[in-house]
């Protein structure tokens, strides 16, 4: 890829989210990831482009320094910033431009720095050759796996109901979704497959901003806008067919659709309780996965539980995600007098906020740093600062993404003869995967008042809503 001969030719639109647009490379293995701004500021852009490029550089200080210690090295691609021609990004905002859903048009993609990160493309892996079935990529967006346990808390139900489905009634009450999904993230992040499996199920019926099935680089299932009609699974069936035929000695034929999915769902279970692809299964498991037990507002019936839960091994994904957002261990609640004592301070001694690296820079030291400061609680405000900067971090992580990479591996099915039987009952399908992790961008810091304000209008939101809701 060659910086200065930029041919918008060579890049089709691939997705987006609430901060950043994403296109990627007809044939390289690359994506670019583009800032938007609000549609109303697209004639004047919010900030310099030495502003842009020095926002799009602390993402990936901040991925490369701080996420890739606490996720694991081998989940996370940080990418580099690059400097593109402002007219190879003029035309192809134009190009992408009606490829983009309507629902997400309030924002305008950045045509004027000429950053983008550049990253690798994660819904096609280099390894997949033309002639065999494209990979299939599931992109999940888990949020947080966990019930908070602080001190702090001043409404019971946030012990009881997960954040996840609490907001969710907030969003269908004010007709951000028009229906309810039934996905609770404590059964995602539970480490027992029946759970597990429930919990994905309710994904695809009802994906929302949660769920989304890339084949061979191409977006084939997601949810589409905020619409009164369910997503198509038949869709999503007629895809997965292929994939799911001619093993375990069924007929193809034969294969219902409900046996399909449950196929698929189980090969993702699979591939999100391994240890990121690369052989070695933990052993350790994570005993404290009973005892963060069940959200209330989860639809799974725990008399259905044949097997007790074995906790998530200690090296998988979800493992990593969850401990990173388990930083968040005093809850906004308790967390707020700590960022208006830190406040305070900066509004007193303003040049502390470069010693105490409110805004970075988050080079290899500011980790180290942070985790000397939370040591002793104090009342210092290297303390606050501390405790600060760890709940950002939990935020991120319950922000992120994680994109399995499935890729047929009939070949490898034919060297499977030698192994023992029970191999084949663990893996009725010959996949192999992979796990990554996306979207670690830093969150600012002045979104913690934010973030107060919105935790209690979605507590009372819920306790008003929930007698009258499913
Ligand atoms: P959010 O609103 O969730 O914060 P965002 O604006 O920060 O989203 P991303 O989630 O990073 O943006 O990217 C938007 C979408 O683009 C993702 O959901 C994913 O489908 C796709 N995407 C992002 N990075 C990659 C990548 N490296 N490879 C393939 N697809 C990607
Ligand atoms: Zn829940
Ligand atoms: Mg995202
Ligand atoms: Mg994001």
């Amino acid at each position: 890829m060659e910086l200065d001969k930029m041919d918008e030719n060579d890049w089709k639109y691939h997705g987006e989210g609430n901060k950043s647009l994403v296109v990627s490379h007809v044939q390289l293995s690359r994506v670019l990831r583009l800032l938007k701004y609000p549609a109303e500021d697209s004639e004047n852009p919010p900030q310099t482009a030495e502003q842009a490029f020095s926002q799009i550089q602390t993402i990936v200080d901040f991925s490369s320094n701080v996420m890739c210690s606490l996720l694991g090295d081998k989940f996370v691609h940080s990418g580099e910033v690059v400097k593109l021609p402002l007219e190879f990004v003029r035309q192809l905002s134009i190009k992408i431009q009606h490829h983009r859903p309507v629902w997400r048009c309030d924002k305008v993609m950045d045509i004027y720095s000429g950053c983008a990160l550049c990253l690798p493309n994660l819904t096609s892996p280099l390894l997949h050759s033309p002639t065999r079935t494209p990979p299939l990529c599931i992109e999940i967006k888990p949020k947080c796996g966990f019930l908070p346990t602080s001190k702090h808390i001043s409404k019971d139900i946030k012990t009881k109901v997960c954040r996840y489905c609490m907001h969710q009634h907030y969003k269908v009450s004010n007709g951000k979704w028009k229906r309810h999904s039934l996905y609770c993230p404590l059964d995602l992040f539970s480490g027992n497959r029946q759970r597990m499996h429930f919990a994905i199920r309710h994904l695809i019926e009802e994906p929302q901003n949660n769920f989304k099935v890339f084949k061979g680089g191409q977006c084939v299932y997601s949810s589409k806008e905020v619409s009164d009609e369910s997503p198509d699974t038949n869709a999503l069936l007629h895809h997965l067919r292929p994939y799911f035929l001619s093993t375990n000695n069924r007929v193809s034929s034969h294969m219902t659709s409900k046996s399909i999915l449950n196929d698929f769902i189980q090969v993702l279970v699979n591939a999100l309780l391994s240890g990121g692809g690369d052989g070695d299964e933990g052993q350790v498991t994570d005993r404290q996965g009973e005892r963060r037990g069940f959200c209330q507002a989860s639809h799974f019936n725990r008399e259905r539980i044949r097997h007790g839960s074995q906790g998530l091994p200690s090296d998988s994904v979800l493992f990593r995600i969850l401990q990173t957002q388990m930083l968040d261990s005093l809850d906004i609640e308790g967390l707020y007098p700590l960022y208006r004592q830190l406040e305070q301070h900066l509004q007193d001694f303003p040049k502390e906020r470069t010693r105490l690296q409110i805004d970075g820079p988050y080079n290899e030291t500011f980790l180290e740093k942070v985790q000397k400061w939370t040591m002793e609680d104090n009342g210092s405000v290297e303390f606050a600062a501390a405790k600060v900067h760890q709940y950002r971090f939990a935020m991120t992580a319950k922000d992120c993404s994680l994109m399995v990479t499935l890729v047929s591996s009939e070949e490898e099915e034919e060297d499977d003869e030698d192994l023992p039987p029970q191999r084949h009952v663990c893996r009725p399908h010959p996949f192999s995967s992979s796990v990554s992790i996306l979207d670690l961008d830093p969150k600012p810091f002045d979104s913690i008042s934010r973030q107060l304000r919105l935790d209690q209008k979605i507590v009372s939101c819920y306790l008003k809503t929930s007698g009258a809701l499913p």
